[in-house]
């Protein structure tokens, strides 16, 4: 069984990592699949996904806050940005990022770790922004 979802994600910073573990979870919940695969892709040049923790909200502003620093607006490292929208910083960090993640779905839950939660992460906001969510498995 395959099952497909999209939900938006409304960002109110530039730059921000935002959790939508409860939103996955809620997909998973609804889809009834017990076994298989949860694969959540992020559609944007300037925005990605990631895994990490959620306990201390501060690791999240340090995540953001240091690639901001490593990869500033304006740029850096004596190197001038060529793409003229000016958020070349924005495409670089997606990269870095990545636009997908996959989580193992087992006795119809998701099987993160204890302090693991998922991440949108904006980095050309504020904007509206779109999650892909397939559910791969068995009831
Ligand atoms: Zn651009």
């Amino acid at each position: 069984m395959i099952l497909f979802e999209e939900f938006r994600v409304n960002t109110h910073e530039r730059e921000v990592l935002l959790e939508i573990t409860n939103e996955i979870t809620q997909i998973v919940k609804n889809s009834n699949i017990n076994k298989g695969t949860c694969s959540v892709f992020v559609p944007h040049t300037t925005a990605g996904i990631t895994i990490n923790e959620n306990a201390d909200r501060s690791v999240m502003k340090d995540v953001a806050n240091y690639l901001n620093k490593l990869i500033p607006k304006g740029g850096g490292l004596g190197y001038s940005f060529k793409h003229g929208e000016g958020n070349s910083d924005a495409h670089i960090k997606c990269s870095l990022t990545g636009n997908s993640i996959d989580v193992l779905i087992h006795d119809g839950k998701l099987m993160l770790g204890t302090w693991q939660g998922i991440m949108f992460a904006e980095y050309d906001g504020p904007k509206n922004r779109k999650v892909f969510v397939q559910i791969t498995g068995e009831f």
